[in-house]
């Protein structure tokens, strides 16, 4: 892919000063993950990025990403170094979905609180920035089964634009069991929320979580450690979900990463 030959390219250059090594892809969605010296300060645009003991780290880029982004390096003995990624833009699709009873266009004022409140928790969830390893590994679909869905995709619900689509759908049928895509510890595992339903947020360290939604079943609690693979519940269509599937999103704290970008071949 293009965005891989510019990032090789990128690192062929030499970096005279900070050491430095980065692997994945600097792409609209895309995880990035870097080697560093340990005790080195990282900042992407500015921001602040966690460091862990190795010198590892990780950078997400989101749906809408700049063309480049900067990523400056201080290593330990004072040593500064910066270098402009180059960030691939995608093109994404459009969903038309017309004749929807308008319910599920716009919520009814009487769930607009409980929206909100749910909100909050999701982006409280995700806002950890812990030093758990778990990004540091191939994610695996978390079921076996079709995309149904992309990440990306913009949605026109009766002509009005909405949300796009931040997760990858994948058909499955009710009651399958939903296993951990990465390890990680359980940062919010809720039965009823109103978009979502049955929804779990899990921290794999350094601000990479992943979210399954409308589960059938939850079987996790909040503070449980996981390890890839074990089971945290079972696929439903539980909130505002047309059919049984599993909705499975990657957030790099607020950013939205694709899972298709990150997960290796299906189990
Ligand atoms: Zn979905």
């Amino acid at each position: 892919m293009i965005g891989r030959l510019l990032l090789a390219f990128l690192l062929a250059l030499p970096l005279p000063a900070a050491a430095l090594e980065l692997s994945g892809e600097a792409i609209q969605g895309g995880l990035l993950f870097g080697q560093t010296l340990p005790g080195s300060q990282v900042r992407l645009d500015g921001r602040e990025v966690r460091v862990g003991p190795q010198g590892r780290f990780v950078l997400g880029f989101g749906r809408d990403a700049a063309p480049s982004a900067r990523l400056t390096l201080r290593d330990p003995d004072g040593r500064e170094e910066a270098v402009v990624l180059t960030v691939v833009q995608r093109n994404y699709d459009v969903q038309r979905i017309d004749g929807l009873p308008q319910t599920m266009v716009t919520p009814p004022e009487a769930v607009w609180d409980r929206i909100q409140r749910d909100a909050a928790l999701v982006a409280e969830a995700r806002a950890h920035d812990t030093q758990l390893p778990d990004f540091f590994t191939t994610f695996r679909q978390p079921v076996e089964g079709v995309v149904t869905g992309v990440y990306g995709s913009q949605r026109i619900l009766n002509g009005q634009p909405r949300q796009p689509h931040y997760g990858i759908d994948i058909a499955a049928p009710e009651g399958t069991p939903v296993a951990a895509p990465a390890g990680g510890l359980v940062r919010l595992a809720e039965g009823d929320l109103y978009y979502t339903g049955g929804t779990v947020i899990l921290d794999h360290g350094h601000g990479v979580s992943s979210t399954l939604l409308h589960l059938a079943t939850v079987e996790v609690a909040v503070g449980d450690r996981v390890a890839q693979g074990e089971r945290i519940g079972t696929v439903g269509s539980t909130g505002r979900s047309t059919g049984a599937h599993l909705d499975w999103r990657i957030n790099w704290f607020e950013e939205r990463i694709d899972p298709q970008l990150v997960a290796g071949p299906q189990r």
